[in-house]
């Protein structure tokens, strides 16, 4: 089967790639699965909190969760079948960009509230969320356009916050968050190979879920389950 139909011609790095119908379609499919697990998710973290700390945490990483895949599919569904001027798909297209700064932020939230960090990092815990709150706002202006410098800003977002992690005294889960990451950034591959390899955007998609899904599975495990309560207490 020849797939290059599916996709259309790469454009410069400083204008916008179109899509086919197709891949339109799959980058809605790949995401709006999953809406309902993420809340679904979220919600089951919020039923095990068994202090404040717990359920903030539990909150703000579900509004990050959920919110990453439901502005994702509006953004993809506005494009495909409801398209109506080039400046509301602009303001779309820049909540689906910024969310990804809160949710890279969100996703560290939980283990920068509820684990013993080191002596020298315990002040940076808010950082993150300082970074995704302000950051935004001016990058995605500047960089939307330009992939390369959106990966990079990505890049630093994601990083940074786990050099913090690393100073953690307790190094469960880390592995987990090591291999989500690795998802993340094979992924960005594909983020930028639009035109080049078909249905590229909606593959991203699917390394972004599975990231997002080896994650949650450490924050369950390690922060939120019986069996890790106990392991908080006893130590
Ligand atoms: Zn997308």
């Amino acid at each position: 089967m020849n797939l290059v139909r599916f996709m259309n011609n790469r454009v410069p790095s400083n204008k916008r790639y179109q899509p086919t119908d197709y891949e339109h379609a799959a980058n809605c499919a790949t995401h709006a699965l999953w809406v309902i697990p993420s809340l679904l998710g979220s919600s089951v973290l919020h039923f095990l909190s068994e202090d404040q700390w717990e359920r903030v945490s539990a909150w703000l990483y579900g509004a990050g969760l959920t919110s990453l895949f439901l502005i994702s599919t509006l953004f993809h569904m506005y494009n495909h079948v409801l398209y109506l001027s080039r400046s509301v798909e602009h303001c779309f297209h820049m909540c689906d960009r910024m969310v990804i700064y809160f949710f890279i932020a969100a996703s560290y939230a939980p283990w920068l509230n509820l684990r013993e960090l080191g002596p020298w990092t315990c002040h940076m815990r808010f950082s993150p969320l300082f970074h995704s709150l302000s950051l935004p706002f001016s990058l995605s202006l500047l960089v939307s356009r330009y992939k390369l410098m959106e990966l990079i800003c990505y890049t630093v977002m994601g990083v940074f916050p786990a050099l913090v992690i690393l100073s953690m005294p307790d190094r469960e889960g880390l592995c987990e968050l090591l291999v989500g990451g690795a998802c993340y950034c094979l992924g960005m591959v594909f983020f930028k190979s639009d035109g080049l390899v078909p249905f590229a955007h909606a593959i991203w998609h699917l390394f972004v879920a599975m990231g997002a899904g080896v994650h949650y599975y450490a924050i369950y495990r390690y922060l939120y389950t019986p069996a890790a309560n106990q392991m908080k207490t006893s130590r």
